[in-house]
């Protein structure tokens, strides 16, 4: 038996003539940590939009937590219990690491932000609780110390530790991450996944998209391997990589 907390019914999508969603029928089981891989262009940053409510698709349906979200909002789907990060963050411009936290996940802004708010005495009431809990997150995440701090001042790993923070304070059942390690140096990658594994544990499930094999293969079960829009193969680590289809989709591409 399975419980979904994703699922998509033969999702297309297609810009001018190039299909980008080709017919995707995917399911994220509950409790998992799913990576999401395939070469450039395979489609899935668009496969993300479209279960987040950024794109609209073709034909198709997008189920979180067995609600059916086709067509709604972002916010709407956050409600749903989806929330997902960008490949490319947000810009932060004009903001602090603890303004960044709160202006960014309840309202899935996209990738860019206009500051709702410059000085702490703006923070409305209803605000409060999410600033403590925005702190909390700081803290757990061990990157408290940047609270103040401009966000556009940290470094780029630091930043997808916001990012992470942020998603979190929208409490999700299941977070979308586009690329959390891509330009991160090591010790903050295995920090990343640490935290992943951690909230994974508390009852999260996710949906990873990764580049760096070695990264994704220790973090998730089972992988989705997308290709040309199209779902290739789903499997354990040990089947994607030993799958002779994946590995001529990434040497032909
Ligand atoms: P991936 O994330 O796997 O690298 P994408 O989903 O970003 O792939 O892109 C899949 C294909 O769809 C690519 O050929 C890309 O150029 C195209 N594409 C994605 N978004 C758009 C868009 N907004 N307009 C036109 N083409 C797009
Ligand atoms: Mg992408």
């Amino acid at each position: 038996m399975t419980d979904p907390v994703l699922r998509t019914e033969n999702l297309r999508k297609a810009f001018g003539g190039l299909t980008a969603t080709d017919d995707v029928s995917i399911e994220v089981e509950r409790g998992t940590i799913t990576g999401m891989i395939g070469p450039n262009g395979a489609g899935k940053s668009t496969l993300f939009n479209l279960v987040s409510g950024f794109y609209e698709p073709d034909s198709g349906r997008v189920f979180v937590n067995e609600t059916d979200v086709t067509d709604r909002e972002p916010h709407e789907v956050t409600d749903a219990g989806l929330v997902r990060t960008f490949q490319t963050p947000k810009k932060l411009e004009g903001m602090t690491v603890r303004e960044a936290m709160l202006v960014g996940p309840q309202h899935q802004l996209g990738e860019s932000v206009v500051p709702l708010f410059t000085s702490p005495s703006a923070v409305r009431d209803e605000e409060r609780e999410n600033l403590e809990r925005a702190h909390e997150l700081l803290e757990r995440f061990e990157i408290d110390h940047l609270a103040r701090q401009p966000a556009t001042d940290i470094s780029g790993g630091q930043l997808k530790l916001v990012e992470l923070a942020r998603a979190m304070l929208a409490g999700p059942d299941l977070l979308l991450l586009d690329e959390p390690v891509a330009g991160v140096n090591p010790t903050l990658a295995n920090k990343l996944k640490a935290i992943i594994e951690e909230l994974n544990e508390d009852g999260i499930s996710f949906l990873v998209i990764e580049h760096d094999m070695g990264f994704i293969m220790d973090l998730a079960d089972p992988i989705v391997v997308l290709n040309q829009g199209a779902v290739l193969m789903e499997g354990t680590p040990e089947e994607v990589q030993s799958d002779e289809r994946v590995i001529e989709a990434y040497l032909g591409g």
